[in-house]
């Protein structure tokens, strides 16, 4: 008996290949009927026995490409029609496309044509088909056809035209389709003179040279990985002395030789999104990544990347974003030229613009889950979904360092590309600009808006009146918009500074949250910190303070620091003392920092949280043993004590890895002991400290050992890059 049914799709199912994909899938089970674009979604009717119809329905959800996203498959009955094919229906032109794909990584199909000498699109760097290719950032307005991208003025061949229009082909409706006849193309730039293309590009990387490359988000720099007198001079030029230096690498039979790699790790370097993924080192990679564990590795993810490779060969290149340190990736030829002349000998440049700038996605993988140290390319735009609509759009500002801001409309938050720290005006420039394109492209016109309580962030002076939302409450939040946590829970909720709701800095916190309403439960105990905000840099003021609220004496501090001029500590201590230029924090991340200097593993940063990454890598012992701790409950508030830890770390600084694993093991303990006192079943990890991968594997195994659900986020930044999905949650709940 035969059946016919509607199939309405919603989710990320528009130019990500999904109505080649049900063509070919109905062609084989013999069905009739057609598929649409419909709205947001994709619409199909379909005619067929009952048998087919019901693999239909499973293999739609099973198999579909890989970057989209079914959010809902709604089936109605239909009655029989007389139909002899199945059909790709163009859209209806009143549609309204919703739903914004993000970039996609070079397929293996279009891997294959670029490799083949045979094929018309050997070695050219901008193949794509529908399954891959920029999308995010060459889109300037929706709905999504060429006319609206960045391609718009680059007129298809005839061979390229057909394959646009045949149903059959990997190439229908790819949008930026393209070939050597009709597309983009690049031109290498040598100082200051036209000197060829890949190939020479290509020859002068191999020569030690720094190349800045056009990328699909914005530019790279780019040199051997293995050059270390190459890498030196980029890091002189970049003003970058110790910040781990990203790594593309030709194939993972390399990256194995250099890293450690799991299934999972692979599966993810190799995803759609390709992001760069946190691993392991095996080798030692001189001024890579010195004083960590990690370094973040990539594969070529566009086509120019993949024959870089294929003339060079498997081994590492440097590729970090290509700005000057603190500022926007450059994504401009004109831009490019003219900012990074100073770091970069040459200039790999294309012609097809990015109108979306977009940085490299970095994660890190634990027990099969992601967790996001930065997202952009790849995951930007994609969204988290709430359980009921929101009444008006709204805007969160996010934080003031590696800020994204989220946008909201009906039941689906935006989270934006990272922006980056919002304390210089270039970066402002591009969070006004990301937020100007982001809002026009999804059609969100914020009615409402949140940011921080912070009086000093850059979000307070662009939109005073709005919502404020305490900042460690946010990251709490953030766990529970993302996960759709509706019970009570204890959100733990460790980071670095934010204002808190009683004028002192928090960073260290346990909230019980409940429905909208939320309390302070516990902190770890504050401790004044002299030399301000200086002491973010010159951790060791963080550990001459924490010592002396642990009562250390001054000779033992001494002692304990090797390489601080003894006139420098007397000066901390006096400031301490009386109380100049003090502040008090409850905040992990001094503890941190505080933690690495007494060790000796790192005194003084030049990039955030370097204290806390360096001690990590030092805490590679196999112990569980711990520092003794306690707790101080008054009126059901817990606040931790560190004093004994302080008196543990001193006690073992000649052993540093030793004292670093006690550490990690004893934040976790201490962590375990308030949600027993709580005894409160869900707990919530967030914050920037839990980017800190031990100690979040330490949180979890403890935690779920004594039943405890356990969630942290795993699609955002736990760190300030998804606060504003907290925020944004924040206002959507009431809680502000
Ligand atoms: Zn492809
Ligand atoms: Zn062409
Ligand atoms: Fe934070």
């Amino acid at each position: 008996m035969n059946l016919r049914k509607q199939i309405i799709i919603t989710g990320i199912v528009q130019a990500v290949g999904f109505r080649p994909f049900v063509y070919n899938l109905a062609k084989k089970l013999n069905l009739k009927g057609f598929v649409s674009n419909y709205g947001s979604g994709v619409l199909i009717e379909a005619q067929g026995n009952k048998e087919s119809m019901e693999i239909f329905l499973l293999l739609i959800k099973k198999n579909a490409p890989a970057t989209a996203q079914i959010d809902k498959l709604k089936v109605k009955s239909l009655s029989l029609k007389k139909e002899i094919s199945f059909t790709i229906k163009s859209s209806k032109k009143t549609s309204v496309q919703t739903s914004i794909p993000a970039d996609i990584a070079v397929c293996k199909n279009c891997q294959k044509d670029i490799s083949d000498k045979k094929n018309r699109r050997y070695q050219y760097p901008f193949t794509n088909c529908t399954d891959c290719g920029p999308r995010f950032t060459i889109i300037k307005k929706l709905p999504y056809d060429r006319a609206k991208t960045t391609m718009s003025h680059f007129k298809m061949c005839p061979a390229c035209k057909s394959e646009f229009e045949t149903p059959q082909d990997r190439r229908f409706h790819a949008q930026p389709n393209c070939c050597p006849v009709c597309g983009p193309k690049v031109s290498f730039i040598y100082k200051g003179k036209q000197a060829g293309g890949l190939k020479e590009a290509a020859q002068k990387i191999k020569q030690g040279k720094i190349i800045a490359i056009k990328s699909i988000g914005g530019f790279h720099l780019a040199c051997s990985a293995l050059n270390k007198k190459a890498v030196a001079l980029l890091r002189k030029r970049k003003n970058r002395p110790h910040k781990p230096l990203a790594l593309m690498f030709g194939d993972i039979k390399t990256i194995k030789q250099f890293c450690y790699l799991n299934q999972a790790e692979e599966a993810l370097l190799k995803s759609p999104q390709a992001p760069a993924v946190m691993l392991k080192k095996r080798r030692h990679l001189p001024l890579i990544s010195d004083g960590l564990e990690t370094a973040a590795v990539m594969l070529p993810y566009t086509p120019l990347h993949k024959i870089i490779f294929d003339i060079l060969g498997p081994s590492p290149l440097v590729m970090t974003s290509g700005n000057i340190s603190g500022q926007p990736i450059c994504v401009t030829n004109e831009e490019a030229l003219k900012k990074l002349s100073p770091i970069a000998d040459g200039f790999l440049l294309h012609n097809r613009d990015i109108h979306n700038r977009m940085d490299d996605s970095v994660l890190f993988e634990l027990n099969g889950k992601t967790h996001f140290l930065r997202r952009a390319r790849g995951y930007t735009p994609g969204y988290i979904t709430l359980p009921s609509k929101i009444n008006k759009p709204a805007l969160a500002l996010g934080g003031n360092l590696t800020n994204s801001f989220c946008l909201a409309k009906d039941d689906k938050l935006y989270l934006s590309q990272y922006i980056g720290d919002l304390d210089n005006s270039e970066n402002i420039k591009y969070f006004k600009e990301a937020l100007t394109q982001t809002s026009r492209l999804l059609n969100i016109k914020p009615q409402v808006f949140i940011r921080d309580a912070h009086p000093d962030y850059f979000a307070a002076s662009y939109k005073p009146k709005a919502k404020k939302i305490q900042h460690h409450l946010a990251h709490a939040l953030s766990v529970a918009a993302e996960h759709g946590i509706k019970e009570k829970h204890l959100a733990v909720t460790f980071d670095g500074t934010g204002l808190g709701m009683d004028n002192t800095i928090w960073g260290g916190e346990f909230f019980v949250i409940k429905n909208n309403t939320w309390q302070r439960a516990g902190s770890l105990k504050p401790v004044k910190i002299a030399g301000g905000e200086g002491a973010s840099t010159d951790i060791w003021k963080c550990a001459v303070s924490y010592m002396l609220a642990s009562e250390t004496d001054i000779k033992t501090i001494k002692k304990t620091l090797k390489n601080i001029p003894s006139k420098d500590i007397d000066t901390a201590v006096k400031m301490y003392k009386n109380n100049i230029n003090c502040y008090t924090y409850s905040g992990a991340g001094r503890l941190f920092d505080a933690a690495a200097s007494i060790l000796n593993i790192c005194h003084k940063t030049t990039y955030s949280a370097q204290g806390a990454m360096e001690l990590e890598a030092k805490a590679i012992k196999n112990t569980s043993k711990t520092y003794p701790f306690s707790l101080d409950i008054k009126n059901g508030f817990i606040s931790t004590d560190s004093s004994p830890v302080i008196a543990g770390l001193i006690k073992d600084s000649k052993n540093p890895e030793l004292a670093a694993t006690k550490f990690h093991a004893t934040l976790a303990a201490m962590i375990e002991a308030v949600c027993i006192q709580k005894n409160i079943k869900i707990i919530t990890l967030s914050g920037g400290v839990f980017q800190n991968k031990k100690l979040l594997n330490m949180c979890f195994k403890r935690l779920l050992d004594k039943g405890f659900k356990v969630f942290t986020n795993n699609l955002i930044p736990t760190g300030d890059g998804g606060l504003a999905i907290g925020q944004l949650y924040a206002g959507y709940k009431s809680f502000v």
